[in-house]
């Protein structure tokens, strides 16, 4: 098997230490060689941060290294990748990118934004995905009363989002496609329902957007039921 087989391997599976390891590589952008003669370090990274939150007892990370270092199928030989104490975690906790001050620089081991970290006999290699919420920018019509219209998933018709003037309104059933469609049209245009009730064309100011986070849109869209 190659590097290159192995990176494949695990981007592939759906175990809790390979999507785990996933995270740790592209979410917080830890720096970890991912090698089949050298796997100590990132299948105890791994394994620490399949635990999550929870964290995991010291007692437990060895056994836990070597079963999935067996998952991937490569052999983890020699003092340091098969150390019987978890000593890759516990370099990790004072030698990382966090830690400026240690003294051997190319020692330290590249988290990313993961931090390890142990605490009553039990670490946790953790980081949040949250640190920079994701925007998208949203159009928005001005009521006669003053409050704001943004068109939002919670415009869904059963069979999508009607946008565009009349004449050439159209229905797109997926909101990203809707939203990008209507934020390219000069004077957007799109279909909501009054105070009354009744499902009229408005049409928004060109400029008229407001800045809306993407995960709160995401928790309307899967509210729908729909993708
Ligand atoms: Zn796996």
């Amino acid at each position: 098997m190659t590097n290159e087989e192995l990176k494949s391997a695990i981007a592939a599976c759906d175990c809790p230490e390979c999507r785990a390891l996933t995270g740790l590589l592209n979410e917080a952008g830890a720096k970890l060689q991912i090698s089949t003669v050298r796997g100590g370090r990132f299948c105890e990274m791994a394994v620490v941060a399949a635990a999550g939150e929870r964290g995991l007892p010291a007692g437990d990370i060895v056994p836990r290294r070597r079963r999935y270092a067996e998952h991937l199928g490569i052999q983890l030989s020699g003092n340091t990748q098969n150390d019987d104490k978890p000593n890759h975690i516990m370099w990790a906790t004072k030698h990382s990118n966090h830690h400026p001050d240690a003294s051997d620089p190319g020692g330290r081991i590249n988290l990313g934004l993961a931090r390890a970290v142990e605490r009553d006999g039990s670490f946790f290699l953790t980081w949040t995905s949250s640190d920079k919420p994701r925007f998208v920018k949203v159009p928005f019509y001005v009521e006669q009363d003053g409050g704001k219209t943004l068109f939002l998933p919670s415009l869904a018709t059963t069979s999508g989002f009607w946008i565009g003037p009349k004449g050439e309104e159209r229905c797109v059933p997926n909101y990203w496609d809707a939203l990008n469609e209507v934020s390219a049209m000069s004077t957007p245009r799109f279909r909501r329902e009054n105070a009354a009730g009744n499902r009229g064309i408005v049409a928004c100011k060109a400029g008229d957007v407001e800045e809306v986070k993407a995960s709160y849109i995401e928790r309307l869209i899967g509210q729908l039921g729909n993708d």
